[in-house]
């Protein structure tokens, strides 16, 4: 049997024992094969002894039985790693930080509590995947819409706890979020924003509550289990509208990007839209090869001049418009205005779709994620080149000047790693998250020790090269957590100590998630500084 760390058999049989009296026999894992269903799919330690395995894992269906668990693992100081549906792949999936947690497995826990389309919005357990909540409302007929993340298979509760991002304007998670339940690591349950108040009318509705607004700090946390969560949705529009903007020159970006930011933040523009460069997926002819083999690389006229021949832009974007249809139209129209100052700007008209759509209409979105329909068609991604991934995943500021330095940056660095950055510009920079840009860029994982050893080694330095660039992750890997959390160091890594204050004050057995996002409990955090 595997044992959490500085637990006795003989203390780990008892607490089995009272997981198994708190939720029955058959949701208590503890054989390998059981239990190896709960590694990471997609872990940078593959056949390394150092991958953190899980000893257990328990899912309860009830909150009282959380709270029964919680209890026990206090009691013999077993550490528990939350999951919702686990599908958090590229960042750690269901495989806890540290190995030999049990994991806390919710997905049982999968009812949908209210759906709301007069006022828009959901209460959810945390087992409700996007694809369960899409299928309620469309079975209902109701006129909401989800944003699903990316793989619409993982949960609400689990990609906005995690703070994850989609597409539509509801695409910041977190930021959607209205008022949580949530078991503390005491055992004792506690509604957060107007869910405080007994027979509150507005828990959905209004989220702060009254005094220190705390939802918060049940993100990307080890202060907590949500085990409910109210969610803003978007009332479903009349129309969905998008339109691309190609500009011929690579210096182009820069007013292309400060016109795009323009109309986000004033919410013309209120969807996810990256900026892409042909240049990452061209197949290359005659020409451009013969141009990439010139001494020193092509110059960028070289390559205007190429794209200008094939009748490409060398930046493009698409905008998407979400609203009345005469609403979009005009949005667009404004959209084409404020760009047309850049020389050489060209503009095409996507198609205009109006819902509820027909079904068949489905498959000729390239992405539905984007209309608020789940897809795992992002699976398609990468066209099966490694076994796996992982997320590197930078906030850059949204500016042309910041993201064509990042793309020297990062472009002289994954060369130094041997690596492509195609990928890099095909999944962003993107706006998933208002006044900045997310880069996403997916480092291989593959079952080959040598490899993912020399990989990790590159992230993390590649973490730290963002870092001196002022560019930091917004989420990471549990295998990075403390990397990352070491480059938040302003004022002798302040945060840091602040977060382990409140850490202690509040799980002083250390029990909930030890060392997520670099935080560990106070017993643990001598063996791990
Ligand atoms: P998903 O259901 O979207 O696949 P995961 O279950 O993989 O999400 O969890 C994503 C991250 O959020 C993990 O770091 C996990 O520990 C955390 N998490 C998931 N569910 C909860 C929850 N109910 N309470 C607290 N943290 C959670």
């Amino acid at each position: 049997m595997r044992l959490p760390p500085g637990v006795t058999s003989a203390d780990f049989s008892a607490a089995v024992q009272e997981f198994e009296a708190a939720v029955g026999k058959d949701w208590v894992f503890t054989s390998d094969e059981d239990v190896d269903l709960y590694r990471d799919s997609y872990s940078p330690f593959w056949h390394e002894d150092e991958e953190p395995v899980p000893s257990a894992a328990v899912a309860p269906d009830r909150v009282e039985q959380v709270q029964a668990i919680v209890r026990t693992a206090n009691r013999y100081k077993i550490p528990l790693w939350t999951i919702s549906t686990g599908k958090n792949l590229g960042y750690g999936g269901s495989a806890p930080l540290l190995g030999g947690s049990v994991v806390l497995d919710l997905k049982r826990m999968d009812r949908i509590l209210e759906v709301n389309d007069k006022n828009h919005y959901a209460l959810v357990e945390p087992g409700v995947s996007y694809f369960d909540l899409y299928r309620y409302i469309q079975d209902k007929g109701l006129k909401v819409w989800i944003d699903p993340a990316d793989p619409g298979w993982g949960s609400l509760i689990g990609n906005a706890v995690d703070r994850g991002g989609g597409r539509t304007p509801m695409r910041d998670h977190f930021d959607a979020v209205c008022g949580m339940e949530v078991v503390l690591p005491s055992g004792e349950v506690m509604r957060t924003g107007m869910g405080a108040l007994p027979n509150s009318k507005t828990w959905q509705q209004y989220k702060y509550g009254f005094g220190p607004y705390v939802t918060p700090i049940f993100s990307q946390s080890s202060l907590g289990i949500v085990t409910k969560m109210g969610i803003w949705l978007f009332p479903e529009p009349e129309a969905y509208l998008t339109g691309a903007v190609m500009v011929p020159k690579r210096d182009d970006l820069i007013p292309l990007i400060a016109g795009m930011a323009y109309l986000m933040n004033s919410s013309i523009v209120m969807g996810t839209t990256s900026v892409s460069s042909p240049l990452n997926f061209l197949r290359p002819d005659g020409e451009l090869t013969a141009l990439r083999a010139k001494p020193g690389g092509p110059s960028t006229e070289d390559l205007e001049q190429y794209l200008r021949a094939h009748n490409m832009g060398y930046w493009s974007v698409e905008l998407p418009f979400y609203g009345p249809e005469k609403v979009v139209q005009a949005q667009w129209e404004f959209a084409k205005q404020k760009l047309s100052t850049i020389d050489g700007v060209t503009f095409r008209d996507g198609k205009l779709h109006r819902f509820p759509i027909d079904p068949s209409e489905v498959p000729n979105f390239q992405n539905s994620v984007a209309v608020g329909i789940p897809s795992l068609s992002v699976f398609g991604v990468g066209g099966g080149r490694s076994s796996g991934h992982v997320w590197f995943s930078p906030i850059v500021p949204m500016t042309g000047e910041a993201v064509l330095e990042a793309h020297q940056v990062f472009t002289n660095a994954y060369r130094e790693f041997g690596m492509s950055t195609g990928p890099m510009f095909f999944l962003g920079p993107a706006s998933n998250y208002p006044r900045c840009f997310l880069i996403l860029f997916g480092f291989p994982i593959e079952h080959d020790v040598a490899m993912n050893k020399q990989n990790r080694e590159n992230f993390k330095r590649v973490i730290r090269m963002a870092a001196e660039h002022g560019w930091g992750e917004y989420r990471t890997h549990t295998a990075f957590m403390e990397t990352v959390m070491d480059t938040y160091s302003f004022n002798n890594h302040v945060l840091r100590r602040f977060h382990e204050t409140v850490k202690d004050a509040v799980d002083p057995n250390g029990i909930l998630s030890p060392g997520k996002c670099g935080i560990w409990p106070k017993r643990m955090r001598k063996a791990t500084a």
